[in-house]
């Protein structure tokens, strides 16, 4: 079977992943695939379930039996928990907490890798996440690790939710999003970190549009 096109994306929190590779698959007809909402999900289920999502010992049972699958509607994607639609949930500040607490947990990523090699062994994909070019991917036809100024990835993250109809407080987003990079890039298994032959794009002074196109010009000459 043909080797499929997959391009990795990384990058921290509130850095424009999900806009900049749903820009890019829409250009280059490539599908997006989101897979914090992979954590997300898992997340919400030990939330759901009354769990304390620091603690390892209320995580890992809830893996047990658990179906997580991501199905596109419309174009969109969405993530089912046991055949439960649970796209509307998984985007609250709890849950993004709750995510990154419980993908420190190795059961957790161990658990959801397969999924992810499915998606892209089966798909021409865009992958977007923390550890797709260092874990998932690692012979991704293209890596990318996008960057930006903490306070500029905040702002983002806020015009963002404001435009979701969602609360929005600078100064909140801000701490959540240092703490939660903090504890991607420090935990043991899988942190957040460039790829060694990935390509960085700190995108702090550049528009959608400029990163876009980089992206897009690089991953070019592998899809043709
Ligand atoms: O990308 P997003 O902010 O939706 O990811 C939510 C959380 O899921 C991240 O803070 C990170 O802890 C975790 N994550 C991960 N590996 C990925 C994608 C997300 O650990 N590939």
């Amino acid at each position: 079977m043909p080797k499929h096109i997959n391009v990795a994306l990384d990058g921290p929190a509130g850095v424009g992943k999900s806009t900049t590779a749903k820009a890019v698959a829409k250009k280059l007809g490539l599908i997006y695939v989101d897979t914090g909402a992979l954590y997300r999900a898992v997340g919400v289920c030990v939330l759901d379930r009354g769990g304390d999502t620091e603690k390892a010992e209320d995580v890992v049972p809830v893996l047990d039996g658990l179906k997580i699958e991501i199905r596109y509607i419309d174009g969109e994607q969405h993530v089912f928990a046991n055949g439960r639609d649970v796209n509307g949930l998984i985007r609250t500040p709890a849950a993004s907490k709750a995510s990154s607490d419980v993908s420190k947990v190795p059961e957790v990523r161990a658990f959801l890798l397969e999924t992810q090699r499915e998606i892209a062994r089966e798909n021409d994909c865009i992958m977007d996440g923390r550890d797709i070019g260092t874990v998932i991917l690692p012979d991704a036809s293209a890596k990318f690790f996008l960057t930006a100024d903490p306070a500029e990835r905040a702002r983002r993250r806020v015009a963002e939710m404001k435009e979701k109809g969602m609360d929005a407080d600078f100064d909140t987003v801000f701490a959540d999003m240092k703490a939660r990079d903090l504890q991607d890039s420090t935990r043991a298994v899988a942190p957040l970190r460039p790829a060694p032959d990935a390509v960085l794009v700190d995108s702090t002074h550049m528009s959608l549009e400029e990163v876009v196109d980089t992206i897009c010009r690089m991953i070019k000459p592998s899809v043709n």
